[in-house]
């Protein structure tokens, strides 16, 4: 049982998303004098930068997501509980959420963000998001109930909407899992489904940049492009989607895609309970802090991660939506409230320690970049590979990915590939005229 706030020897830190954030704020608190909540609506953290392994069948969903309670079975000042959490209440200090109310001393929203679709309705009924496990699997089954349907079809121009692929966005998510998608076509088609052709699939890279990977360094953006090309993608630059009614796309330079595939990764907005005064909402819909992560007006509450738009002189559109700031983030605001609780007020705004970036394109290659040293190919990949699996929580976790990767870099095939759960769309539906194969 949870104690009141007179009933409690130690203040309550209250952490909203057992993300990269939340968890990292947590293990700071450990042994500490106070008390940590984490509230997530799922029991589970997520290796998001996985996730494109899940959608393309590489890796079982519950090799790159940890149970949160396992995680934290150690740490005697710990407790979750599984909820959405939907309004917080400054004044009273409570958050509300869908299992009752929790009051708190210090309050970490670290909820992390979502799929933006930048308004365009179409594109966010029709096309599918690539922010969760669920949504990763939902893409897994969904690709490979197309070509079952494809297989059903008997001309060439009926299948061409099953085999069309469209991945949006070009940065690491689209470029990483239109990759993958790429080596299914090179290496799976053909064994699974001899009744296809791998000249009829076709995936493409939309982007509305003249470049995918245009946070990386040139090099990198241009040796992925290569990278891409090589593996039959069909890279589509300085175009944006204009339109998406479920069987076409239609892109800003005119052109229309056949496909009931569209992946949407080309932005992503800060998702937050009520409560937050809309004036700190800024870009990408995330929450302005100050230079030490905290809320403008809200006593005691912190914003961090994807979330969060730290707002400094140095920083005025905020950090980058990567794991790392939300990590290091994290460890600041657990010191910053062991600080506040012996009134230490003197502390340093944070500062982000940029380790450098990296994405894999495909089985074996990959672009690093870490300050002014470029990396690429395959020594790329052996480090993209080394360091995700050190991030990847848990070791049972850790042992599964690397044997998966070890069997598809030998094999050239993704293990997974069960519709357990049919993902079914209100989609509308494919001309009747069209001829089905009756068996
Ligand atoms: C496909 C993909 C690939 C990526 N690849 C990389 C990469 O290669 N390298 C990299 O550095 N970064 C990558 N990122 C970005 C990185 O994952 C994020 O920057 C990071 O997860 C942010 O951490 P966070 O703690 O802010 O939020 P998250 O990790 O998103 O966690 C937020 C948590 O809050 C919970 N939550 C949200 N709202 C509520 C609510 N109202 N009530 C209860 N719970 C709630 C969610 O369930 C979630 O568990 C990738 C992201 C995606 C989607």
């Amino acid at each position: 049982m949870l104690l009141n706030r007179s009933e409690r020897k130690f203040p309550r830190v209250v952490i909203i998303g057992g993300g990269f954030g939340g968890i990292e704020v947590a293990r700071h608190l450990r042994d500490k004098e106070v008390e940590v909540l984490l509230i997530d609506r799922n029991n589970f953290h997520v290796f998001q930068p996985l996730l494109y392994q899940v959608a393309t069948g590489t890796l079982a969903s519950d090799s790159i997501a940890f149970p949160l309670r396992k995680m934290f079975k150690s740490q005697d000042n710990f407790r979750f509980r599984m909820a959405e959490v939907l309004r917080i209440e400054q004044e009273s200090k409570i958050v509300y959420t869908s299992v009752g109310d929790f009051d708190y001393d210090y309050l970490v929203v670290a909820s992390g963000a979502t799929s933006n679709f930048f308004g365009n309705a179409n594109v966010e009924k029709y096309s599918l998001g690539m922010k969760s496990v669920q949504e990763a699997q939902n893409i897994r089954s969904y690709v490979l109930q197309n070509l079952e349907e494809a297989v059903l079809r008997k001309n060439a121009h009926d299948r061409e909407r099953f085999l069309n692929f469209v991945v949006v966005g070009g940065g690491p998510t689209g470029v990483e899992l239109s990759g993958a998608i790429a080596e299914i076509q090179l290496h799976m088609l053909k064994k699974d489904y001899p009744e296809l052709s791998k000249h009829e699939m076709n995936v493409y890279l939309v982007e509305g940049l003249g470049e995918v990977l245009a946070a990386l360094s040139d090099k990198s953006s241009r040796d992925a492009k290569r990278y891409l090309e090589e593996l039959g993608v069909k890279v589509i630059l300085n175009t944006v989607v204009k339109d998406y009614d479920g069987l076409t796309v239609t892109l800003s330079n005119g052109d229309q895609i056949p496909t009931k595939t569209v992946i949407w990764g080309a932005g992503v907005k800060g998702q937050f309970p009520e409560g937050i005064n809309q004036e700190l909402i800024q870009r990408g819909n995330r929450i302005k802090t100050n230079g030490q992560c905290e809320i403008e007006g809200m006593e005691n509450v912190y914003a961090i991660g994807d979330v969060a738009a730290t707002v400094t002189e140095k920083t005025p559109n905020g950090l980058p939506g990567v794991a790392p700031v939300a990590q290091q983030q994290g460890k600041y605001v657990a010191n910053h409230i062991l600080g506040k609780m012996k009134n230490d007020n003197n502390v340093e705004d944070f500062k982000y320690f940029d380790k450098g970036s990296m994405a894999t394109v495909g089985r074996n290659r990959a672009v690093v970049d870490m300050g002014k040293f470029h990396m690429n190919g395959f020594l790329a990949w052996c480090t993209w590979m080394f360091v995700h699996l050190l991030s990847i929580a848990g070791f049972r976790n850790k042992l599964v990915t690397f044997v998966n990767w070890s069997v598809k870099f030998f094999t050239k095939n993704s293990g997974i590939r069960l519709i357990v759960h049919r993902y079914d769309r209100q989609l509308p539906s494919v001309k009747p005229t069209e001829e089905v194969e009756q068996v």
